[in-house]
Parts: structure tokens; C-alpha cells; sequence
């Protein structure tokens, strides 16, 4: 590795200003079939240990920003495993195979976690896979964009609550009592917690209601060891975007409104995970990391 993310460096120039070609992928849209790839810090991103010993369940790591965090809790030493949904076994066997060349343990639990009796033995199957459990990240999501809410279907609606929301409190629920002290919760929420776009009702809303849940059971769990925090992304290019998750007018000049002036790439996300898992972070619970290429947030 001759450059990773301890390169000094310029953030305006260090990715591309990326101009999306239009496409369309059905949900839930592959990594492998995005144009242009992404950079989930294959080639880049150095561990430090900081995770040694560690075991990550991550949702949605197959792609995207949990692919990104799981490449980079691997490299710091943390067994790894990961939720995604059957027909992303592409993307997920390439992520894992990234993992197995760190040398730490790769486990691969496809599931629909909009069903609460899989997001529960999720948990089961991961914490007996890795012999325990000590990082929980929720962060599997679903963005379909409505210009019109008369458009915005009522099944629409709760499934987006489902993935986004329902399925965070049961896979957390189900978490806790494997969860030693010293646990981290790293919930994913996203700069649409405060600043919605008008054609992501159902989305923004679930993200805000992420970031409240977070800020509240931190408090709850502050007293047993395990913190809960949340990170806010605002615009990265991953597959969320191509399969109805933005418009496809949008996607040209996708990220290219933010202060950096560009897109944010996964892999500028992971070391945010990786603090809020590991314990340089002891202090630090019920907080939101807004990673966002400079927007204003509250
Ligand atoms: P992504 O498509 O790579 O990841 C989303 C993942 O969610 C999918 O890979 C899929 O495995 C998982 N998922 C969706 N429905 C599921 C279900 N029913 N069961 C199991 N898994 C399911 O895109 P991403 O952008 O990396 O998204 C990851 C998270 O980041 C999401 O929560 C998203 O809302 C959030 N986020 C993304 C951005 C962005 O600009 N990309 C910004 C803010 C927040
Ligand atoms: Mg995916």
C-alpha cells in the first residue's frame, strides 16, 4: 500500500469529481454492476489493531458503506459478519474475500431483516458463528425516492420503517443480552435526519427516528458499558443511489452541490466506525458523527 487514509493529502482532490452515467439497477442494486465503482478502501484503508479480538456484526456489509466498514474492522483486527439480503451474494462473497486475506474470521448470514424472526436469529447465528459479540452496526437501509406523497405508497411506507427502523430495534433487542460491557452500537443515519429532501419522505423520516433512538438508549445503556452512537453520511456513491434511491436526472451531478464539491466515497466513512467501535471512544455515546462533505448540520 503505498498511499492510504493516513496520506496526507488534499480532501477536495483525493476522489474524483464523479459524473454518474444515468442506470437503473432493481433493488437492491449491486456494487459490482455500479458505474463507476466505488473505493470501499480495498487498495487503501491500513489497520492499526485498533479492533483486536473484536466481533462485528454489520447489516448490509456486502456493499457500499457497511462493505467499507467491514473491509476496514477486519484490517483492524475484528472477526467480521455479514447481513445482506440473498440475491447480493455476489457483492457479499467479494467483500468476504477481501476479509479472509486479513486473516480474521468472515461469516456470511444472508437474510431479509424486514422479517423480525430473521433480523432475531441474525443475531443468534452471528453471535454463535463468531463465539460472541461486541459491535453491533445497523446499517442495511432502503431509499426509494417519491417526488409526489399522493405516489408514496402506503406499503412503501412501512417498509421502509421495517428495514430501516423495525429492524434496528429487533436486531438490537435481541443484541443486548449477548453484549458485554464495553460494547459499541454504531447506527447508521444520514444528513436526511436534518435536512430532508422533499422526495424522500418515508426515508428522512426513518433516518431522523435513527438518530433519536440513538440518543435515547445510549442514556438507557450508558450505565451497563455499551455505548450506542450513530454516524450521518451525507451524499456517497453506492448502489443505494441507482436502484430508485435518487432520481435518475440527479445522478450526473451527484454530490457535486456539497462544499468538497464531490461525491463521498465508502471508504472515507470507515474510520469514523472504527472510532466509535473501539475503545479510544470510552467518553463518547449518544453522539452523531456527521460525515458529509462539509453540509451545515444542527
Ligand atoms: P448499499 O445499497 O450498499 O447498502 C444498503 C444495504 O442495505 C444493502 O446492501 C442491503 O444489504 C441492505 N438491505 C436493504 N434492505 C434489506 C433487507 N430487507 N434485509 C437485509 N438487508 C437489507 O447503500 P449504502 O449507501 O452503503 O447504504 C448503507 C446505509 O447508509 C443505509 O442505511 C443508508 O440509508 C445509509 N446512508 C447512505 C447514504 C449515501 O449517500 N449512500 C447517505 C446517508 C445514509
Ligand atoms: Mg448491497
Amino acid at each position: 500500500m503505498s498511499e492510504d487514509q493516513y496520506t496526507f493529502q488534499n480532501p477536495v482532490t483525493r476522489y474524483p469529481v464523479i459524473s454518474p452515467p444515468k442506470q437503473d439497477q432493481p433493488e437492491p442494486g449491486l456494487d459490482r454492476d455500479l458505474k463507476p465503482t466505488t473505493d470501499r478502501g480495498e487498495e487503501t484503508y491500513r489497520g492499526l489493531g485498533r479492533l483486536t479480538g473484536r466481533k462485528a456484526l454489520i447489516t448490509g456489509g456486502d456493499s457500499g458503506i457497511g462493505a467499507a466498514v467491514a473491509i476496514a474492522f477486519a484490517r483492524e483486527g475484528a472477526d467480521v459478519a455479514l447481513n445482506y439480503l440473498p440475491s447480493e451474494e455476489p457483492d457479499a462473497q467479494e467483500i468476504a474475500k477481501v476479509i479472509a486475506e486479513t486473516g480474521q474470521r468472515v461469516v456470511v448470514l444472508p437474510g431479509d431483516i424486514s422479517d423480525s424472526h430473521v433480523a432475531k436469529k441474525l443475531v443468534a447465528d452471528a453471535a454463535e458463528a463468531l463465539e460472541g459479540l461486541d459491535i453491533l452496526v445497523n446499517n442495511a437501509g432502503k431509499q426509494i425516492s417519491v417526488e409526489r406523497l399522493e405516489d408514496l405508497t402506503d406499503e412503501q411506507w412501512e417498509e421502509t420503517f421495517r428495514v430501516n427502523v423495525s429492524a434496528m430495534f429487533w436486531i438490537t433487542k435481541a443484541a443486548l443480552p449477548l453484549l458485554p460491557a464495553g460494547s459499541s452500537i454504531i447506527n447508521t443515519t444520514s444528513v436526511q435526519a436534518y435536512s430532508p429532501s422533499p422526495n424522500l419522505i418515508d426515508y428522512a423520516s426513518t433516518k431522523a427516528a435513527i438518530n433519536n433512538f440513538t440518543k435515547g438508549l445510549a442514556q438507557q445503556l450508558a450505565p451497563r458499558g455499551i455505548r450506542v452512537n450513530a454516524v450521518a453520511p451525507g451524499p456517497f456513491w453506492t448502489p443505494l443511489q441507482v436502484s430508485d434511491g435518487q432520481p435518475k436526472d440527479k445522478l450526473p451531478t451527484f454530490g457535486q452541490d456539497t462544499p468538497l464539491g464531490r461525491a463521498g466515497q465508502p471508504t472515507e466513512l470507515a474510520p469514523a466506525y472504527v472510532y466509535l467501535a473501539s475503545a479510544e471512544s470510552s467518553y463518547t455515546t449518544g453522539a452523531t458523527i456527521n460525515i458529509n462533505g462539509g453540509r451545515p448540520t444542527p
